[in-house]
């Protein structure tokens, strides 16, 4: 697996870089942000663990320029004490998670492998999956084990989105547009009913996958531990 880092503190990316490659991906360095979205945009990179203070440009710029060219990548942001804001404007341009600095190199390792594992369990035959829930968009049946349960048509987009969304964090913000288009006057509440009703259905099939809010990010799905 191949990785751009950005971060233009050099001695704490050098000392990323080195666990990383120990624990054997492919690290490229680079220390601002139009290096950043340079190499970001040769779409060679399957994880881009992008700084947001930045010199020259900032990792958000970054962010919406990547993302603007059809770089789909995943990307963490790194974001210090303080940058709530970017953090919430980074997950809307299009981030998949972020890490406040400072972090442990462990807790960076343990995204990176979620974010790689993520990639496989997904869309079989038309069904989404995601931990031991099924689900079939056409007919709008959700599964797990040997019950089933119908979703309306707003809570099997939501449930679409936030698997293939894949475990990383999806904002509200995000969810208006997908389930009521860029022209609406939804509102946050609107998506905390949707979510509330959604939740009680998975609840009911006794999952373990669960739908949990971040506050003040968005809702993201986990699978429980322990079953
Ligand atoms: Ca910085």
């Amino acid at each position: 697996m191949r990785i751009l880092m950005v971060e233009d503190e050099k001695y704490i990316a050098e000392a990323i870089a080195q666990v990383l490659r120990k624990n054997n991906y492919s690290v490229d360095l680079v220390y601002d942000g139009n290096d950043g979205l340079d190499f970001g945009l040769t779409g060679i990179y399957d994880i881009i663990i992008l700084d947001i203070m930045l010199p020259k440009m900032n990792g958000i710029e970054v962010l919406k320029g990547l993302r603007k060219n059809g770089i789909e990548a995943p990307v963490i942001l790194l974001t210090a004490r303080g940058e709530t804001e970017d953090k919430v404007n980074g997950l809307d341009s299009g981030a998949d998670d972020y890490l406040p600095k400072p972090f442990h190199t462990d807790e960076l390792l343990a995204r990176l492998r979620a974010l790689g594992r993520r990639k496989s369990e997904l869309i079989n035959d038309g069904i989404l999956k995601y931990g031991d829930i099924a689900f079939n968009p056409q007919t709008l049946l959700i599964f797990c084990g040997n019950k089933e349960s119908k979703l309306t048509l707003k809570e099997s987009q939501l449930l679409e989105l936030l698997i293939k969304r894949n475990g990383m964090i999806t904002s509200k913000e995000l969810i208006i547009k997908k389930l009521w288009g860029y022209d609406t006057e939804a509102e946050d509440n609107h998506v905390e009913i949707h979510v509330s009703l959604l939740r009680k259905k998975v609840n009911h099939l006794e999952s373990q996958v669960a739908i949990n809010a971040i506050r003040g990010a968005g809702y993201v799905l986990k699978i429980k531990e322990g079953d």
